[in-house]
């Protein structure tokens, strides 16, 4: 009795053994079948140039391209829809400082839109660009030490409508300016940070250029070896706003 007992547990034991097997078996098969499905990013490409791009056709070519970086396994920053929706912070109330704040990066914003489709909306679930009056996060320079920065950018990439098949790669870029500096130093971190939004990712090593990387005593205005850069970027191809890559699959 005992053996047969025990032959029995034994039996028992490979059954379950081979069950396990035979689960994890079947667990592979349908992450494979799930990563098989899996959407895959699209290739890099291009859009049109916008019209304002396309007629800008200065004197010199000088430029500041080879400095602007692709952002790894995603392409260049460039916005595929236009207009793009810029969401301004609004005054908080109306003796303010807030209220100079707010006019002088609209004014930016409007420096930017003669050269590239840019439209003030006062939805922020709309926006493509939020530019948020606030203080920067501290900077630490070479020695160490805590630097007040006067804007920063961050960008964000992410899927719209995950569900949806035809869903693509989309962008969003959160600006902070700081509101305690001069009215021109506001107007002139705005213009910079905006040229960063724009795809500008990347800076001039002269200090002639919206994007020089040091803040200067006079924040120069929109350049034109700002806007043959900005030209170049947007020849430029991308994976964002292309739609992911769906392999066929079986009904
Ligand atoms: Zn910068």
């Amino acid at each position: 009795m005992e053996n047969r007992r025990g032959l029995l547990t034994r039996m028992r034991r490979w059954a379950l053994v081979w069950l396990g097997l035979l689960g994890l078996i079947a667990v592979v098969g349908l992450g494979q079948a799930i990563a098989e499905d899996a959407p895959r990013l699209p290739p890099l490409s291009a859009y049109p140039l916008p019209d304002a791009l396309v007629d800008w056709n200065p004197d010199s070519q000088d430029d500041y391209f080879d400095e602007i970086t692709p952002i790894e396994g995603i392409g260049y920053l460039v916005w595929p829809d236009r207009p793009v929706q810029v969401y301004v912070e609004p005054p908080t109330d109306l003796s303010d400082r807030s209220q100079v704040w707010s006019q002088l990066v609209q004014g930016a914003v409007h420096d930017w839109s003669l050269y590239f489709p840019l439209v003030l909306t006062t939805q922020l679930e709309d926006a493509n660009i939020a530019i948020w009056r606030d203080t920067p996060s501290i900077q630490w320079d070479a020695n160490q030490s805590p630097r007040a920065r006067s804007a920063e950018t961050r960008y964000r990439i992410f899927v719209d409508a995950p569900d949806d098949a035809t869903s693509c790669l989309r962008h969003q870029m959160t600006l902070i300016i700081r509101p305690g500096q001069s009215d021109q130093h506001i107007a002139g971190a705005t213009r910079h940070e905006l040229g960063h939004a724009l795809g500008l990712w990347g800076h001039s090593p002269l200090e002639t250029d919206a994007l020089y990387y040091s803040q200067v005593r006079n924040p120069p205005p929109i350049s034109v070896r700002d806007v043959n850069t900005l030209k170049r970027l947007y020849e430029q191809p991308t994976r964002l706003g292309w739609p992911l890559v769906r392999s066929p699959s079986i009904p």
